[in-house]
């Protein structure tokens, strides 16, 4: 059944559009994509796994509400977000003589978000782009905020825009197929959003996480608003990331240090990163006495109750010494003019930009942290 959906309406200083959030809106596509149309032609971009979920579903509702449509689809996965692959989609919707007045539909996870995204921003000098997000990870995150891209071999995200969708259409009854892992991975994110900034949200989750973890569309929906609201907050207040868009890095930079280690292989899902980084921002703020224990205790809880990792012995595979960590994490995109700025926290809901942080006082507490650990 297609219920109305929620509404979040995003306000830029010169963009709106309007975040749907509810289940079955995969039904309803036409009426949702319809003021948004010039002409009865829409293109979608794709991959390869959510095409055979979704993809003659959501065509067959195009037709029947009178909308022509032609697909691409591209490989699932990380590597499709390639020079490689952006040069085919671009070159594609050339082929189909996509117009600057066209809507592209990027139907899929933060991959096809991301690629999708920046190929609509390069094609033509600009052609629209309406997200219609299938995985957790990208309703409550990568479909919001307008930060489009691909990898690069010096890293990954190193290329791309910032280009805000027309739309985004995020019908949560598609998180049902989405894998187990999958579905825990995008939930750090919206622990993240409590975390960083709202207490109230974060003691939400904490009594609803069964209701969660069971996909009670209720709860989901409510969830996936909160978490768009609150990144919406951010993004409106600083849209290209020069101060408080920061706070969404919580988490990240320890996270992305172990996703490098692990060569972004499935030994440590993005999300588990997240989770594991929390834990260590948390534990680090403590060290330094900005939060108590039982602040640090309450999150580790909560993310275990969800099923994610938090400790560093929860990733299988040799884990690297305190240098190798801290290099890995001064590598990150994050780091400017060599400086290391991490997102520390007072307490739940509490969290701040500790700039220029003291590389040897983090390198001691690594090394503890990795003493525990062996
Ligand atoms: P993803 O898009 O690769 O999807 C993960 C897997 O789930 C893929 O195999 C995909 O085919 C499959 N899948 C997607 N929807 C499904 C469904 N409903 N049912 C079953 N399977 C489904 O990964 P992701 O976790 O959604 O996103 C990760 C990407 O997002 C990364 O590239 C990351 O850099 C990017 N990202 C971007 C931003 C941003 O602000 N733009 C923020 C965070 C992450
Ligand atoms: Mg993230």
């Amino acid at each position: 059944m297609v219920e109305n959906p929620n509404v979040v309406n995003v306000k830029l200083p010169n963009h709106n559009y309007k975040i749907l959030i509810g289940s079955g809106l995969i039904d309803s596509v036409t009426s949702h994509l319809e003021p948004h149309l010039s002409r009865d032609k829409i293109v979608v971009v794709t991959d390869s796994i959510v095409a055979d979920l979704y993809l003659d579903r959501l065509k067959k509702n195009l037709k029947d509400g009178g909308i022509k449509c032609e697909s691409l689809v591209v490989p699932s996965g990380e590597h499709s977000k390639s020079w490689e692959v952006l040069t085919k989609i671009v070159e594609w919707l050339l082929e189909k003589r996509i117009e600057r007045d066209d809507v592209i539909l990027a139907l899929g996870g933060g991959m096809i978000g991301d690629l999708v995204g920046f190929s609509a921003s390069i094609v033509r000098r600009g052609v629209s782009v309406v997200q219609l997000p299938t995985t957790l990870l990208s309703q409550v995150d990568s479909s919001v905020g307008g930060k489009t891209g691909i990898n690069s071999s010096h890293g990954k995200n190193l290329i791309g825009t910032f280009y805000q969708p027309s739309l985004v259409i995020a019908d949560t009854a598609l998180l049902k197929t989405l894998p187990r892992r999958d579905f825990l991975s995008g939930y750090s994110e919206v622990v993240k959003y409590g975390l960083l900034g709202d207490l109230n949200f974060f003691e939400w989750l904490e009594k609803k996480i069964d209701c969660f973890l069971n996909v009670d569309p209720t709860i989901i929906n409510s969830a996936v608003r909160k978490a768009c609201m609150a990144k919406c907050r951010i993004v409106v207040a600083d849209e290209k990331e020069r101060g408080e868009r920061a706070l969404l890095n919580l988490g990240h930079t320890f996270g992305h240090a172990l996703e490098s280690w692990t060569n972004y292989s499935d030994k440590l899902l993005h999300g588990e990163g997240v989770s594991i980084g929390c834990v260590l921002a948390f534990r680090y703020s403590k060290e330094l006495g900005y939060c108590s224990y039982e602040n640090v205790d309450r999150v580790i809880k909560h993310f275990k109750s969800a099923g994610l990792k938090t400790e560093l012995t929860d990733i299988p595979s040799e884990l690297p010494d305190a240098e190798k960590f801290i290099r890995l994490m001064l590598n990150d995109k994050k780091v400017k003019n060599g400086r290391l700025n991490l997102i520390l926290a007072r307490c739940i809901g509490k969290a701040f930009v500790s700039e220029n942080v003291c590389v040897d006082r983090l390198r001691s507490f690594l090394v503890n942290e990795l003493d525990y650990s062996s």
